[in-house]
């Protein structure tokens, strides 16, 4: 059992990942995250793990379970976020392994540092988002550089697990140039160390200011989007509701929108305004540059369908 414990309180642990705990003879882990759970694993066998023994920790596991023991392997957060799931199943591929192989592999999923660490700053996941590590022990810089580029770009909500050590001090400072490219340089910044832990600690800071903030490594950053605002201590991302509703008009319907559509800017508005910008005499070159796209998607957008499916037929797809 792969076993997500969470950010490391008892209370945001699920009953499953208990329960899993509970039922296992041997529990492996990192020795912080075996401290967590202290009072669940009397009289069991215990297998302390440092940092770098990740492999070790999964053909261990392995070994017990072919020995018919019931193993929980514990993780924080998430095991299958940056931890211990995929090591494992490599592991077990490499070894022979077959879901019918007589050895079972449940994973216990838990709340991910992303999510508690969302959840202590206010609402700032509420819109698309994506998660870097900065840990270069695995990944070559330039993957990582690339993926910050894209994402700076693209202008999703940035959680960047791994984001400093005591002997990784550049790459923040790094993310930082790479964010400040395409982001404004007062894009909120939310600092969490030690979610739900004992030393926990929150601060708000801005992306300009990001690299000379207090980082380590049981913090997670959370950058936010062109729309991510902060207020009375909550960074919030928006959902999107101003774009359909008036708010200040009490929540009123914008002209052109309709609850539960599309946006008129959605694919078909956009389809058929793109389709008419063509017909006005603008080139797929233009339209790329107009609209931010590549050429190519333009090109084929010009010949998609613009019309929405009749009532009956949009009925037939949701039966
Ligand atoms: N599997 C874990 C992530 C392991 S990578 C998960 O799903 O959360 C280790 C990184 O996770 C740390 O460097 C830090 O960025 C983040 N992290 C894990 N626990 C945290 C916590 N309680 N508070 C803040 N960040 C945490």
């Amino acid at each position: 059992m792969l076993v997500g414990i969470g950010p490391g309180s008892v209370e945001h642990m699920t009953g499953r990942a208990r329960a899993a705990i509970a039922e296992a003879d041997t529990i492996i882990g990192y020795v912080t995250y075996i401290k967590l759970v202290a009072d669940l694993i009397e009289g069991k066998e215990v297998i302390r793990k440092s940092m770098t023994e990740e492999l070790d920790r999964a053909i261990e596991a392995l070994a017990r379970a072919r020995a018919g023991k019931k193993v929980a392997l514990v993780s924080s957060g998430d095991a299958g976020v940056y931890g211990m799931a995929g090591p494992t199943y490599e592991v077990l591929f490499e070894a022979g392994w077959t879901p019918d192989s007589g050895i079972a592999v449940e994973i216990v999923p838990g709340a991910s540092a992303l999510n508690s660490c969302a959840a202590l700053v206010g609402a700032p996941l509420t819109h698309d988002f994506c998660a870097i590590s900065l840990s270069d022990l695995l990944t070559p810089w330039p993957v990582i550089a690339r993926r910050l580029d894209a994402v700076a770009q693209a202008d999703f909500v940035v959680a960047l697990y791994n984001p400093k050590s005591g002997r990784r001090t550049q790459q923040i400072v790094q993310a930082q140039q790479l964010l400040l490219r395409h982001r404004r340089p007062d894009t909120p910044v939310a600092i969490v160390k030690s979610a739900y832990r004992r030393r926990e600690q929150i601060s708000f800071t801005t992306l300009d200011q990001m690299a000379e903030a207090d980082i380590g490594m049981l913090s997670t950053v959370l950058i936010g989007n062109s729309q991510t605002f902060v207020r009375e201590g909550r960074m919030v991302t928006p959902r999107g509701y101003a774009n359909k509703y008036a708010l200040e008009e009490g929540g009123a319907t914008r002209a052109g929108e309709q609850a539960g559509r599309s946006l008129s800017t959605g694919l078909l508005g956009w389809l058929r305004a793109l389709q008419a910008e063509h017909q006005a005499g603008a080139t797929p070159d233009e339209l790329a540059r107009r609209h931010r796209l590549p050429a190519d998607y333009i090109v084929q957008a010009l010949l998609a369908p613009a019309e929405a499916p009749t009532a009956a037929a949009a009925e037939e797809g949701e039966a």
